[in-house]
């Protein structure tokens, strides 16, 4: 008789994906971020969480997760939901990258339950409590790519996906009875393609079950192309297909635009995306300008390649411990360098810092969003944004597809089932799912909160 039982929380219509697989009384979960709603979320940067209510409030807004057995007692207070302390399972997290639409509810976690992340991983998190964009709540545990680590009976192997965020991980998941891959978030066009095209043939001998399945792509408002681009990217390919945009192809545009360009050019790129910044910084000699970064992003950055970037300075005053201590060991552009010599240089400029581009106010400027912050057209800091580059008089460029971007494109993604040629298929991270190709495998649509027995590779409703 089989007994892994596996439920879907979030994430079978969208972002923030959440999702058990129990044998006995081993469970674990593998992400636990909020769905993605810029435009109506209650913690807006604005709204004040409540340090009492921190737990309590975020699970009553449906923020976070309303999982048995995964909050602490004094956290819950008296919401009706089986506490930590209460409940007879072992449990365990993983988080496959630290976007927050996979990540974000983690600190709520009671903190005897393990939360398992890459070591990459982080390490990326450790850096954001430094420079202020996290606060510190708990501890991790790392993992590394195909070493395997257990939570009582089952078994799990993370493996390498190329995704801009360190540390991005699939994991391959065995019970005694069942063998399911949950692949994270994945793509086949960036610049580590050929190292997830490797881990796919790895993969694809391991006789997977189950297929929990990245499928953002087949959401056709983060993806737009007409009938006929329909067809053919339904079919299974590696390839990638004449209208799609790979990770290389932002990089030349560019190069394109600022290779005669007598003026500035800024970049506003996410902190978390780390691979990406290193491409960016590679540029330099193509392009012969100078990439210079503000002192918090030339931290994360000098963390993970060794290199101390050129940085310029925000602001004057109240400068934290770190950034002082930066000063001394980086070299630092003036304004007034940069001011006489904008075609000489390419500035790294996040959101909450775009005020600093007011410097260079009079001077011609280009700038790229590039998946930064904010990260949504129509967020209202978008049209601040906007607002103030109108100002400046600059030329602004932003990418389309922006979520497609992390994501692989349908061929791709039909062409990845194709190789694991699992007996079923569920797709998370999209809000179409069934526009899916699941190629040779069922597809299975499961209800959210009711559990599935998975046996012989076929996923049941556990009270049928
Ligand atoms: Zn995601």
């Amino acid at each position: 008789m089989n007994k892994t039982i596996v439920r879907f929380y979030r994430g079978t219509h969208g972002m923030g994906i959440c999702i058990s697989v129990t044998y006995d009384k081993d469970r674990i979960i593998f992400d636990f971020g909020a769905p993605f709603t810029p435009l109506t979320q209650v913690y807006d940067g604005e709204v004040k969480p409540r340090k009492k209510n921190r737990v309590k409030d975020a699970i009553l807004l449906k923020k976070t997760p309303m999982i048995e057995g995964v909050f602490s007692k004094k956290d819950l207070q008296d919401l009706d939901l089986l506490s930590y302390e209460d409940s007879d399972l072992n449990t365990a997290v993983m988080i496959c990258h630290l976007h927050l639409d996979h990540m974000s509810e983690i600190d709520k976690i009671a903190p005897q339950i393990p939360v398992y992340i890459h070591s990459d991983g982080i390490k990326l998190q450790k850096l954001l409590y430094t420079v202020n964009k996290e606060k510190e709540y708990r501890n991790y545990t790392p993992f590394e790519y195909h070493v395997p680590f257990h939570v009582g009976q089952i078994k799990i192997t993370p493996y390498y996906s190329d995704h801009p965020c360190p540390g991005s991980s699939g994991f391959l998941i065995e019970t005694p009875d069942s063998r399911i891959y949950y692949s994270g978030d994945i793509r086949f066009h960036g610049t580590g393609n050929e190292r997830a095209f490797e881990e796919l043939d790895t993969l694809k001998e391991k006789d997977i079950d189950l297929l929990i399945v990245d499928a953002t792509t087949t959401s056709p408002s983060e993806f737009i192309h007409g009938d006929q681009m329909d067809e053919i990217l339904r079919n299974p390919s590696k390839d990638l297909i004449e209208g799609c945009i790979s990770e290389k192809d932002i990089y030349d545009e560019i190069c394109d635009s600022l290779i005669d360009f007598k003026g500035l050019g800024v970049f506003n790129q996410y902190e978390r995306d780390t691979s990406m910044m290193k491409q960016i910084y590679d540029l330099e000699n193509r392009l012969n300008r100078t990439v210079v970064f503000e002192p918090s992003m030339a931290y994360i950055f000098y963390h993970f390649t060794g290199i101390k970037t050129p940085i310029y300075w925000i602001d004057s005053i109240d400068i934290p411990e770190y950034q002082l201590k930066m000063k001394e060991e980086f070299e630092v552009v003036s304004v007034d360098e940069i001011r006489n010599h904008p075609e000489k240089y390419l500035l790294q400029n996040s959101y909450n810092n775009i005020l600093s581009l007011t410097d260079f106010d009079g001077i011609k400027g280009k700038y790229f969003h590039l998946f930064g912050e904010p990260l949504v057209k129509g967020q209202k800091q978008w049209k601040i944004m906007e607002n103030v580059l109108e100002k400046l008089n600059w030329q602004f460029t932003s990418f389309s597809n922006l979520y497609s971007f992390s994501h692989a494109y349908p061929n791709q993604l039909a062409y990845f089932i194709q190789q694991i040629d699992p007996k079923t298929v569920v797709a998370v991270h999209s809000k179409n799912p069934e526009r899916l190709n699941p190629v040779n495998s069922t597809q299975v649509f499961p209800e959210e909160n009711e559990d599935y027995l998975l046996s012989e590779g076929k996923l049941i409703k556990a009270d049928q």
